[in-house]
């Protein structure tokens, strides 16, 4: 209630949730934050979601962790944080002494600050010549990170927020963005409201909230929309509606022969085409056939058609396959790179982009589209960082749930989390707990809360920061840097992450006998001296961060990169002279050498890929005849570890359950309310059954956010071979009234 709240000073900073990074301004009185509101002179224009307007009660959450706590037998109990530091480096160290560097690991987050994320990828991979470290956003963003990069030879996309007043034609598939990015959507429908002839089409085997504004929903059963898209482009080159023009200048076509990545000929392409008619599409997807020609006429004819889409595509073994399959439509069409017309991969976290795909926090990444796998990438950034050639390792590390494996198989024998809630986050999470609580490891948490179903796991909890408790920086899902000011202490004990990182490093490297090399590579004083050194990192590649001074980032409302200078004003849209940016007139040379994934896009021309359908890793049979898929409520964020702290969404959003439409729910004699055994091959949960014609038949859906109700205990930990992502979307499971 702003009229009600007495406010001493607004300080401006982003949501804390989603990857839209709506600007808020937060209301400070005597030290605490009493309110909260939209920024109007950023992209949201003021607008926030129910999420953001309750963000003040996640810092006054009672169980905020606010000492280090050290497990006892089976109890917590407080230690100093001299005491913590100097037990955490004394395991780590001892671990490389005996085991070497490779036994031990970081396990990052999309939500921690980009200055956070760069430090512990320059100490691990930099520092101690590792590449074990990775982050959550493998489980939610990796397969359109790859098919960016296999599509178009550079990662993160090339359009922005703004491209939505400009389209015409909205294809949204695998994304419930009006409760998962609301306010982004919020911006599609008065663009509806207000365009005449705006078309939505909607693909997703459920009817959600967001496909009430839909003009054209498309159902089908999960995991066979590959055939879906590909018959759209069937449809696109039989009826003549692709762009020669485009094609011609600026297509290259792909496919992989003998294991490894060949161009092939637009007339291969039309051929490979010819058995994905909409009538095949048709029978394996049970989507109609005239919706498939309706929606291929209208992305092909509209004035400008933009996507979206987020998990429903990239949760799936096929991943990066649908997202190529997605961006084929925009190449064939030349419905991309002019205002409008665009290919937008949604991102789940605040700062999924910004912190771990810019800064390079995945185990085979360095910062700023450079690779390990790379050997000019390598000997780059050995030179930036000043240490000897050779330090960092050739090979990419595991990723998020290898890591996890190696961590069970005592391979990995020091593992440090932060930010993230992997105890619950995981795909079929039952065998990766027991290794989290394993006694012959050990295990360090740094939370802002305790417990959760992660830290409940640990040795030694470190109590963190939250949000604007600290300050630092956040990259959104259109390329946009935001910084957040620090506008009220932590409580009692808890320190910013980065304060812990930097003296663990200095800890560390004088255990190793190091300490004069640690003051030389981690010599940061605070989070500004990270952001700088990140500038430079970043200088001559395809992000050039260098026009974005702390002070410029303070006063502005967002800045898109690229920004090279400081008085260039970012860039809304990249590739706007067709493949050549207006920065950078031809492919960043790093940018192009994407063998660690088998593709690589060509020269300036970006590729259609020849990706053919394949299903997913574990289909409905007569054991198990439904497919479980998992997602989000309007109210609450991944894991609840903020949300459900809320007492407003608690109430409105209090418990699990599963969705189940009433057909299916007249076959298996079960009624709303009823209590619901769901079984599938890893384990078995009950829950309350919502009876409601909202997932298609067959299917069954549950949200993801209650701890106490663990639904990834029942879901496949089968990952994509190209980006590691898990299924978390589609896994077997049987049904039956508890
Ligand atoms: Fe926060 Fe996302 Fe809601 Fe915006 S849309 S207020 S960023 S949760």
């Amino acid at each position: 209630d702003l009229e009600a709240a007495h406010v001493e000073k607004w300080i401006k900073g982003v949501c804390r949730y989603c990857g839209a990074g709506c600007g808020v301004y937060v209301g400070v009185d005597k030290g605490k934050i009493v309110a909260v509101q939209g920024d109007k002179d950023n992209w949201n224009k003021g607008f926030l979601c129910v999420k953001g307007y309750y963000l003040p009660p996640i810092l006054y959450a009672a169980d905020r962790a606010k000492y280090p706590m050290l497990k006892k037998g089976d109890k917590f109990v407080r230690i100093s944080w001299k005491e913590a530091m100097d037990l955490m480096t004394e395991k780590f160290a001892d671990s490389i002494k005996k085991h070497g560097v490779h036994s031990v690991a970081f396990y990052g987050s999309g939500q921690a600050y980009t200055e956070e994320s760069y430090f512990m990828n320059k100490l691990f991979k930099g520092g101690l010549g590792t590449n074990n470290i990775d982050g959550n956003p493998r489980l939610c963003m990796a397969s359109a990170a790859v098919g960016y990069v296999s599509s178009f030879g550079k990662d993160e996309p090339m359009g922005a927020y703004d491209d939505i007043y400009h389209s015409d034609c909205f294809f949204i598939i695998g994304s419930n963005m009006a409760e998962c990015h609301p306010v982004i959507f919020r911006l599609i429908n008065e663009r509806k409201q207000k365009g005449k002839d705006v078309k939505i089409i909607m693909v997703d085997p459920r009817k959600t909230l967001s496909a009430r504004i839909a003009d054209l929903h498309m159902s089908f059963i999960p995991g066979t929309d590959l055939v879906i898209l590909h018959a759209m482009a069937h449809v696109i080159v039989k009826e003549g509606l692709y762009s020669k023009d485009y094609v011609n200048n600026h297509v290259v076509f792909k496919t992989i022969k003998d294991d490894k990545p060949a161009k092939v000929s637009f007339e291969e392409y039309v051929k490979f085409l010819e058995e994905y008619t909409p009538e095949m599409a048709e029978k394996i997807s049970h989507c109609p056939k005239d919706d498939i020609i309706k929606a291929a006429r209208w992305f092909a004819q509209s004035k400008a058609t933009m996507s979206f889409w987020t998990m429903g595509l990239n949760q799936r073994t096929r991943g990066v396959w649908a997202n190529n399959l997605v961006h084929n439509l925009h190449l064939l069409t030349g419905q991309i790179c002019r205002p409008g017309a665009t290919s937008f991969s949604l991102t789940g976290q605040p700062n999924a982009c910004g912190g771990i795909r810019d800064t390079g926090l995945l185990s085979h990444l360095l910062p700023y589209g450079r690779l390990v796998a790379n050997e000019k990438d390598r000997k780059d950034m050995e030179k930036f960082w000043g240490v000897p050639e050779g330090r960092i390792h050739p090979k990419p590390g595991p990723t998020a749930v290898d890591i996890f494996r190696a961590f069970n198989k005592g391979e990995i024998k020091c593992l440090w989390i932060a930010c993230t809630n992997p105890g619950q986050s995981l795909p079929n999470v039952g065998p990766y707990r027991k290794g989290m609580e394993s006694k012959d490891t050990f295990l360090v948490v740094s939370e802002a809360y305790h417990p959760t179903r992660t830290s409940e796991l640990a040795d030694l909890v470190l109590p963190a920061a939250l949000w604007v408790e600290k300050d630092g920086t956040y990259g959104q899902s259109e390329r946009r840097y935001q910084y957040l000011e620090k506008a009220v202490n932590p409580p009692a004990e808890a320190r910013p992450d980065l304060d812990v990182m930097i003296e663990f490093s200095h800890k560390l490297f004088a255990k190793l006998g190091r300490a004069d090399e640690a003051k030389r590579l981690f010599n940061f004083k605070n989070s500004e001296d990270v952001w700088n050194e990140i500038r430079q990192c970043s200088k001559g590649t395809a992000y050039d961060f260098m026009g974005m001074t702390r002070a410029r980032l303070k006063k502005a409302h967002g800045i898109q990169w690229p920004c090279p200078t400081e008085d260039h004003p970012g860039t809304v849209r990249r590739y706007t002279s067709r493949y050549g940016d207006v920065l950078v007139k031809k492919f960043d040379p790093h940018a192009t050498d994407v063998s660690f994934y088998g593709a690589k896009a060509d020269g300036n021309k970006a590729a259609v890929w020849l990706r053919p359908y394949k299903g997913p890793a574990e289909p409905p049979d007569a054991e198990y005849p439904y497919i479980l898929t998992t997602g989000r409520q309007i109210e609450h964020w991944h894991t609840g570890t903020m949300t459900l702290k809320v007492p407003e969404l608690k109430r409105s959003a209090p418990d699990a359950f599963v969705e189940i439409n009433p057909r299916d729910a007249q076959k298996l004699g079960i009624k709303s309310r009823d209590k619901v055994k769901i079984t599938s091959r890893r384990g078995s949960i009950v829950l309350e059954a919502k009876v409601v014609d909202v997932p298609r038949d067959g299917l069954v859906f549950v949200p993801m956010h209650y701890p106490e109700r663990l639904i990834n205990l029942l879901t496949t930990d089968a990952y994509d071979a190209m980006s590691k992502q898990p299924e978390f979307k589609i896994c077997a499971v049987k049904i039956e009234k508890a």
